[in-house]
């Protein structure tokens, strides 16, 4: 009994001196953190009185001793966290002079690249509330993604990329021409053209006498693809590799003149947009099977098999909206093991891919 009487007198005294603690604090210790040169143009400026010296905020410090402080926003500085960025005051009083909030800020602040907060400050005021933290999202294009959310049935995140993508307009419109096309990466589509004349310096023949070619690390993965589907009792044959530009005008035409454009667009590339340029695209088929095509089995096989040697199946049936070709289970595309593995395991288009992992946004 004695022992829990001493006990509770501790605990009572400890209790009382926290307290005689905490009130000290608060009515003696009201020391500013802030330093003195920015005191003394608070001073100056007659505001001293006006700024909560218990509540420090490097960004109206450094708003005041680097000349950059504007009277209007000296509460909002406050509530500013501070960035380590080159140009962070100029964009603070250009995002307040566009009437953003203080949290509007230390969103775009902590999530957007420095590309898009460097063209927001061109920009008249945005709400960006349900785009600051999607990774591959472009300032620039907010109308086109709003504009493309109504008008179909997709998340936000659907439409950024997709517009990236270059949906929202029609296919072969708005084309670009690539700048890396011998980059094992590069992104060719009905938006993004490769120039005419180029052609891989570094292309081989495909093994057993083959007349198709693919660029040598493309082909090189292509013969272990194929000797591992043959020990597990899957005979494929190339049916087609590299195509130049001119090649493919051919082909393309010959379709166009049997099936009509818009027909032909469905399953050949315009010359220049093919991956066939590339040399690193190959189309195989079952040996043996009347179609000249994958038997299902067979392409089944190698939807699960390919990325492991650095091949994705480029043309997927559920993807047809957003490549523009129908399902092509036999045309590989090789990108490397790491980026065939990651775009085969997520399911998604390699120009989605391209636009969420390897375009700079
Ligand atoms: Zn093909």
């Amino acid at each position: 009994m004695k022992i829990k009487i001493n006990f509770l007198k501790i605990l009572l005294i400890a209790i009382l001196l926290c307290g005689f603690a905490f009130i000290a604090k608060k009515l003696f210790i009201t020391e500013s953190s802030y330093n003195n040169d920015a005191i003394a143009i608070m001073k100056e400026l007659n505001i001293y009185d006006k700024v909560d010296q218990n509540k420090y905020s490097k960004t109206l410090e450094e708003m005041l001793i680097n000349n950059s402080f504007n009277s209007k926003y000296v509460d909002v500085y406050t509530e500013i966290n501070f960035v380590n960025k080159s140009n962070f005051l100029n964009v603070v009083n250009t995002l307040l002079e566009k009437e953003y909030s203080a949290s509007e800020i230390n969103m775009i602040l902590a999530n957007l690249s420095d590309n898009n907060i460097d063209n927001l400050l061109e920009l008249e005021y945005l709400s960006l509330e349900d785009f600051y933290l999607i990774k591959n999202l472009n300032v620039l294009k907010i109308n086109e993604y709003n504009q493309y959310k109504k008008e179909n049935s997709v998340t936000t995140e659907e439409a950024v990329t997709q517009v990236n993508i270059g949906l929202n307009n029609k296919y072969y419109t708005n084309i670009i021409e690539v700048e890396n096309p011998d980059d094992l990466l590069v992104l060719v589509n009905k938006y993004r053209a490769l120039p005419a004349d180029y052609i891989p310096e570094d292309l081989v023949s495909l093994s057993n006498g083959s007349q198709f070619q693919l660029r040598r690390v493309a082909a090189e993965a292509y013969e272990k693809l194929i000797d591992y589907a043959s020990d597990n009792g899957i005979e494929v044959l190339p049916f087609s590799g590299y195509r130049s530009y001119n090649t493919q005008k051919v082909i393309y035409n010959n379709h166009v003149n049997n099936n009509g454009r818009d027909r032909a667009d469905t399953y050949s590339a315009r010359p220049g947009h093919s991956e066939h340029q590339l040399g690193l695209a190959v189309d195989i088929r079952s040996k043996d099977y009347e179609l000249k095509r994958l038997t299902p089995d067979d392409a089944k096989w190698i939807n699960e098999n390919c990325s492991q040697f650095g091949f994705i199946v480029r043309y997927t049936k559920e993807d047809e909206f957003i490549t523009g070709y129908m399902e092509e289970t036999w045309h590989l595309r090789y990108v490397g093991i790491e980026v065939a593995k990651k775009v085969m395991d997520l399911g998604i288009t390699y120009d989605e891919y391209y636009d969420l992992y390897i375009e700079k946004h």
